[in-house]
């Protein structure tokens, strides 16, 4: 008889989740997945795809404007919010069930329950009020992240939505107030904003999108202004409550401001409560996340942890690399380390942001001696239409290797650019040779191998 139930438990069936048990239980291992949810995760149930589609909705009218534009004799007619949310929550629900039935067919055991510790080896399962044991060679946390709200703001907890309940909205409000300066809040208002609805951003730092360039921050900003998304910086609600449909905030300068519906996107926490890790060897950091080494393998030799609950870099894509790597390592006895540098990532921000490798206050807090080369213009199609809308793309390159070693890009599509000046950049190829790529043209990624002059 074997010594376990199963060779791997995992708890947590989202990206990261997923990817390790299909791959697990394809090598021929007893896989058992616990997913107190539907399966899918964040990314799938109340994250990107979601997320995408209410963003690709919002864009509607700007491209009925730019149809105007190119002669086209359109009216933009009204938005049914009821029919975009079921028919969203309708594609979020066909792709869970891919989720699920992509496990089915690797032959991992999806248990629909919570996942706690009671030992290294042992799990309790709870599904309703019945609970049962279960024991594992192998234990993989996967149990992401969830929206945090701040305590101390009293009212909050109670008339605060987070980006979870942005897809469920009963009614689209008239006015809204968004707080927070995190990707997840500026993509929000941009959609709201395209949406119809009238949108406040307000943060307390000084700028939004803390972490990302500075000058991509500027420009995006001066964008979303451009779009009616009013920007309040320096602003922190401390009280919030309702009168009627209204929710009145007031703020940290002692004034109060009246909207229809606050949502909060003030940050996201690792999900742990009730894994019960006290029970084990693992204490959380500050941050409430596991920590593990470069493997993904926590303070417990066989307990590992990967995707948002190590809070490393929270993206769909690093959690399944972070899988990957994990099956190599714990599975097939060959270590891999995910390596998370110059990870590409976009923000889908409307205009959208594309951004890979170090921002100019990166490279200086390195001590790297850098050139930068950067351009702002109105796109072709842009310009045709009369709009002031600007493309700004900015190349980072250390001075001494030639090495671009930043790409920060801002305007349409710039995520489906930077999927692919992320590959340059991963490879380290130099400003040269960039620059010796042939250009694509039209486009306005041409522009990426064109830049000649360095910024003085
Ligand atoms: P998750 O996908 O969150 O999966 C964890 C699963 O574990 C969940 O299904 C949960 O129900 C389950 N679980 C938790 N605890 C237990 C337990 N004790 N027992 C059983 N089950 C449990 N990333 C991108 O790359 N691009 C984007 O555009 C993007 N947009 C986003 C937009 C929003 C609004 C949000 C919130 C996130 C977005 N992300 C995006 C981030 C991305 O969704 C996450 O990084 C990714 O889902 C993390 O995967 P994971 O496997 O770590 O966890």
């Amino acid at each position: 008889m074997a010594e376990y139930d199963y060779d791997l438990f995992v708890i947590g069936a989202g990206s990261g989740g997923v990817r390790a048990a299909r791959l697990a239980a394809n090598m021929g291992l007893k896989v058992g997945v616990a997913e107190e949810d539907r399966p899918g995760g964040t990314c799938v149930l109340r994250g990107c795809v979601p997320k995408k589609f209410m963003v690709y909705a919002s864009e509607v009218p700007s491209n009925i404007d730019y149809a105007r534009g190119f002669g086209w004799d359109v009216q933009l007619g009204d938005f049914n919010w009821h029919q975009f949310k079921t028919h969203n929550q309708a594609e979020v629900t066909r792709l869970s069930g891919i989720y699920g039935s992509n496990l089915a067919r690797a032959g991992a055991e999806l248990i629909p329950c919570h996942a706690g510790f009671k030992d290294e080896h042992t799990l309790i399962l709870t599904q309703g009020g019945a609970t049962r044991e279960v024991t594992a060679k192998t234990i993989l946390i996967a149990t992401g992240g969830w929206p945090f709200l701040p305590q101390h703001c009293p009212g909050v907890l109670e008339h605060a939505l987070t980006s979870n309940d942005m897809f469920e909205l009963p009614e689209l409000p008239k006015k809204m107030v968004i707080v927070g300066g995190g990707y997840i809040a500026v993509e929000f208002a941009g959609i709201m904003n395209g949406l119809g609805v009238e949108v406040t951003l307000m943060y307390r730092g000084e700028k939004i999108l803390r972490g990302f360039d500075s000058d991509v921050r500027d420009h995006l900003t001066a964008e979303m202004k451009l779009r009616g998304i009013t920007i309040l910086t320096g602003v922190d609600p401390i009280k919030l409550h309702t009168e009627g449909d209204d929710t009145i905030l007031h703020l940290n300068n002692g004034e109060t401001f009246t909207t229809g519906k606050v949502m909060y996107a003030s940050g996201r926490k690792p999900k742990t409560e009730g894994l019960n890790l006290d029970v084990l060897d693992i204490k959380v950091d500050v941050h409430g996340a596991i920590p593990v080494d470069a493997f993904s393998r926590t303070a417990v030799p066989h307990i590992f942890a990967i995707g948002d609950v190590t809070n490393r870099v929270n993206l769909t894509p690093v959690a399944i690399r972070e899988a990957v790597a994990f099956v190599e390592t714990a599975l097939k006895d060959n270590p891999v380390a995910y390596d998370h540098g110059n990870i590409p990532t976009a923000v889908f921000s409307q205009p959208e942001i594309g951004t890979v490798g170090l921002s100019e206050d990166d490279a200086k807090a390195k001590g790297i001696v850098y050139d930068v080369y950067q351009t702002r213009f109105r796109p072709m199609k842009t310009a045709f239409v009369g709009g002031e809308s600007r493309t700004f793309m900015k190349l980072i390159v250390e001075a001494e290797s030639d090495i671009v070693i930043g790409c920060h890009i801002v305007g349409n599509d710039s995520g489906e650019m930077i999927q692919l000046a992320g590959i340059a950049v991963k490879a380290r190829l130099t400003k040269a040779q960039w620059d010796a790529t042939c250009a694509v043209h039209p486009t306005a990624a041409e522009e990426l191998v064109t830049i000649k002059d360095k910024r003085l």
